[in-house]
């Protein structure tokens, strides 16, 4: 099935901005959040956002921000940071994306563009096909579906459509056997076992030591903008300023700085 051209045009975008961002066609992105904040220039928070949201793209004061779930998986992690990429590259403005938008659910064409450059950007379809081609071709089973998920950091059910996508996986038998797979659950903890190693980014590390929130490094550099803007409370003020809470607390009452609000607006 031929694919709609605003998906095609989606998909060239991601291409577009591969290459401007020197990442070519044919490898895995070693480091989504900092290509996404240093060279695509789009400051990124990485938050505990409520359980149905996967990101936002919010566009303040004529500057964009995007923010992604932290407390979501990994793989789920960066597929939602390139799908806001793809919102942000694509001027469609500021969004709150829910899991299902995310997930393909959504029939509104804009997400259906950001998931098309999500997709192209994480998984290009050379790549892919380089991919296949240096190891001979191999028959698309669960165990191939777990590598390529692994060697480009996305989720086994993401690679299946990327694989669809790419015409890659065209035989009908083989769609409805590897889908029956996926939605048994039969990739999940195949990683230990094929000793497949996991991608090591800046998301693995926020996650692994618990780093939530992490602010965008933009504000970061002014953890009292952040604070003021009600996106870091007290506490973590005071531990950024390295100060106990309660100097840090009179401080700021003194200068007459009270937070936004309690809670971001999302
Ligand atoms: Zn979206």
């Amino acid at each position: 099935m031929a694919r709609a051209a605003h998906v095609r045009e989606a998909a060239a975008a991601a291409r577009t901005a591969r290459h401007e961002f020197g990442l070519g066609l044919d490898q895995p992105v070693h480091d989504l959040l900092a290509v996404v904040e240093e060279t695509a220039g789009l400051p990124v928070g990485v938050l505990a956002l409520s359980d149905g949201v996967a990101g936002v793209y919010i566009e303040r004061r004529e500057r964009a921000f995007v923010f992604v779930n932290g407390n979501q998986a990994l793989a789920r992690q960066r597929f939602t940071l390139a799908h806001e990429l793809g919102h942000h590259r694509l001027a469609h403005g500021a969004v709150v994306d829910g899991v299902d938008a995310v997930e393909g659910r959504s029939t509104d064409p804009r997400e259906q563009q950001a998931n098309a450059f999500a997709g192209e950007f994480l998984a290009p379809e050379q790549a892919l096909r380089e991919w296949m081609e240096a190891r001979g071709e191999p028959l698309l089973t669960v165990e191939v579906l777990v590598r390529i998920a692994a060697w480009f950091a996305i989720s086994a059910p993401a690679a299946y459509v990327r694989l669809i996508e790419s015409e890659v996986l065209q035989r009908a038998s083989q769609k409805r056997d590897l889908k029956r797979a996926l939605d048994r659950g039969q990739h999940k903890g195949l990683e230990q076992s094929l000793g497949v190693r996991a991608v090591e980014d800046q998301l693995a590390q926020i996650q692994r030591e618990n780093a939530l929130p992490r602010l965008p490094a933009l504000l970061r550099e002014n953890a009292l903008a952040a604070y003021a803007a009600g996106l870091i409370d007290l506490d973590r003020l005071a531990q950024i300023v390295a100060r106990d809470r309660d100097t840090v607390g009179q401080a700021m009452s003194a200068m007459g700085i009270e937070p936004a609000q309690a809670e971001p607006d999302w």
